[in-house]
């Protein structure tokens, strides 16, 4: 399989440009995390020799190894899968940004773990936007309390809401779970919340519409998951 990463790339960088012109929002607003799990390091190489930097992964196993492999390329690294408890201590080392803290606890341990000699972790709450039983994430009765009590833990730096809405009909329909996140992120009113991580490949449009800073995009740049 000979896959062109970089005409990839481009056409990504295209889409998400295309977006932020048509729906108003600033030049360069809407940063790209490539998500490539399930995907070889090699493929991470090839997307970061085309310009790409930062990198999410759902497998903490998966992400370390590459991790290790790729450590002599400047890579940022997002963790945005279901977190269990006993994995805390290898995100909070190895990580510079958490998408998927969907309980206090997770926080709190993250919190305690974060090395003191790197920066305070990057922190999103995921949040169950579209009330599905099977999914993670805070409910939205819950939000408030829970971004107020994350925002005093001081090894970790609250940047904003995540959120992977259920699949919708079309644009109107995919764009209404992405207003609510936004109207949250407004209504929390929290200093440093800057990021809305929302939108993936089949629904970047829509998220760029209503405000997201940050997209992860998986099979539009790797190509399908085995
Ligand atoms: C896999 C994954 C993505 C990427 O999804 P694509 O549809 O392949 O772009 C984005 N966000 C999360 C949380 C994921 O698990």
């Amino acid at each position: 399989m000979n896959i062109d990463f970089a005409a990839r790339f481009q056409t990504v960088l295209a889409r998400i440009r295309t977006a932020e012109r048509q729906f108003q929002r600033p030049p360069h607003s809407v940063r790209l995390l490539a998500v490539s799990k399930t995907h070889p390091a090699s493929a991470v190489a090839e997307l970061a020799a085309a310009g790409q930097r930062d990198f999410g992964e759902n497998y903490i196993q998966e992400a370390l190894d590459k991790i290790a492999e790729l450590a002599a390329l400047d890579l940022e690294w997002h963790f945005i899968g279901p977190i269990q408890a006993n994995k805390t201590r290898s995100i909070a080392e190895h990580f510079a940004w958490v998408h998927s803290v969907d309980r206090l606890k997770i926080a709190e341990r993250l919190n305690a773990q974060r090395p003191a000699d790197l920066p305070p972790l990057n922190i999103c709450l995921e949040v169950n936007i579209d009330r599905e039983p099977s999914k993670h994430g805070f409910d939205e009765s819950e939000l408030a309390d829970m971004a107020r009590t994350v925002a005093t833990l001081p090894r970790l730096r609250l940047r904003g809401l995540m959120a992977i809405p259920a699949p919708a009909a079309d644009f109107a329909a995919q764009r209404q779970p992405f207003a609510r996140l936004r109207e949250w992120k407004e209504r929390l009113n929290i200093a440093g919340l800057d990021t809305l991580s929302m939108g993936m490949s089949d629904d970047l449009e829509a998220a760029v519409a209503e405000g997201a800073t940050l997209v992860r995009i998986g099979t539009a740049l790797f190509g399908p998951r085995a």
